[in-house]
């Protein structure tokens, strides 16, 4: 049995990025860029008003001022702003030449004969300068850099319409047990239905990654072996639960080796999640995680998904909160490293009620996840911890 930091850094070194590919902007969200992004224009690209107002020298502006022109956003102005004069000017619109600032709509009135007038004291400028956001040049996005809505926006301004990300991880899933029947199916005596599989797929969609679901393996080493072979055929990544601990049906293991992979671990110091296995074949990776819906989930959040987004080229750790313990938890034994689920509230962790492995429904309460180390049994209230969010 290894610690978990040791599995982590064995997995993470296995790790190399996929292909890349030119994608559509509009389904770019949650890809990871393979490329920087690098501005070849001004943002503005020209000054323009900040709001709704009038453009004027501001040394006139204690003056009635005479109005030569309405310019809508989109539209060039044309006239030349003189000594008395000024253009009304909609929010976006290019600033007129000669005018150095924009008078509020709100901190105006009009006065006789085509003109307003300033009624406050004190005036900002109100314009957006030509390149004061972005510049040739300038480097926008990181390769590496996880897309979000807000990273779409920067590629639409620039025009990157195709931008050049890693290819998605495909996984394929599937479940093992006799004991499991699929949701839709009424479970028999003795039988449950299979909730990893689907909570596996969403996990990995979540993640960004492309799942494929493979149905269920009856605990027989000969089926394992034509599903494990069919499985890794067609993907990046096997994830599979169940059958890998110590039981008289645990083929896992042992089928694993008939199918030629390399066994990297099969047991790792932690609670809930030991019995896990991490193989390799080729440039094909196979999980194999507990059975019970509580290892199968954490296990895939901290040691399956920072994999995945590797191979998809996403170097950067999840963010982790620090904060402080709602309350005293205590544990009796200390020899493995524990994960426990919290809730956040009023920014303090409070550990839930939780009866072990199979209680997947103390998750759905969930806001994070806390660890405690190996050796020790106690986190006092006010202690700061790092949760991981989930
Ligand atoms: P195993 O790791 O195969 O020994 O399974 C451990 C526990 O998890 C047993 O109680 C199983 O019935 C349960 N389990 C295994 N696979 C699944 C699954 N796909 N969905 C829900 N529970 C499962
Ligand atoms: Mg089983």
């Amino acid at each position: 049995m290894i610690s978990f930091e040791e599995a982590y850094k064995i997995v993470l070194d296995q790790a190399s990025t996929l292909p890349v590919e030119k994608v559509e902007m509009m389904d770019a969200l949650g890809r990871v860029l393979a490329e920087d992004i690098i501005a070849d224009m001004d943002m503005p690209p020209f000054d323009k008003a900040a709001v709704d107002g009038y453009a004027c020298r501001f040394e006139d502006i204690n003056s009635p001022m005479e109005v030569i022109e309405i310019i809508s956003a989109g539209k060039a102005p044309l006239k030349l702003i003189e000594k008395g004069q000024c253009s009304k000017i909609m929010t976006g619109a290019m600033l007129p030449e000669g005018a150095d600032s924009v008078l509020m709509v709100e901190d105006t009135e009009s006065s006789p004969g085509n003109r307003i007038r300033f009624i406050k004291n004190k005036s900002q400028k109100n314009i957006c300068y030509r390149g004061e956001d972005i510049k040739p040049g300038d480097k926008l996005i990181d390769k590496g850099t996880l897309l979000q809505p807000q990273h779409i926006a920067v590629l639409a301004t620039i025009g990157v319409v195709n931008p050049l990300v890693h290819r998605q991880a495909r996984v394929g899933i599937f479940s093992t047990g006799d004991e499991l029947v699929e949701p839709q199916d009424t479970p028999a005596l003795s039988k449950i239905r299979n909730s990893n599989a689907y909570q596996l797929i969403a996990q990995v969609r979540k993640a960004g990654a492309i799942p494929l679901y493979y149905g269920i393996a009856p605990d027989d080493p000969g089926y394992l072996l034509e599903k494990i072979n069919l499985t890794i055929e067609n993907n990046d990544i096997v994830l599979l639960t169940g059958g890998v601990s110590m039981g008289d049906f645990d083929f896992v293991p042992e089928v694993l080796k008939d199918a030629g992979f390399d066994i990297l671990f099969k047991s790792i110091a932690i609670q809930p999640g030991k019995p896990t296995v991490f193989g390799k074949k080729k440039d094909h990776f196979l999980f194999g995680l507990p059975g019970n819906p509580v290892s199968s989930f954490v296990l895939f959040e901290i040691l399956v998904k920072p994999f995945i987004m590797r191979l998809m080229g996403c170097f950067a750790e999840s963010p982790r909160l620090i904060l402080p313990m709602g309350v005293d938890y205590r544990r009796k034994q200390s020899f493995r490293k524990s994960l426990i689920p919290v809730r956040i509230l009023d920014g303090q962790l409070f550990p839930i009620e939780y009866h072990g492995s199979a209680h997947i429904n103390a998750y759905t309460a969930a806001g994070g996840i806390i660890a405690i180390e190996t050796g020790e049994t106690l986190l006092k209230k006010g202690e700061p911890v790092r949760v991981r969010q989930v």
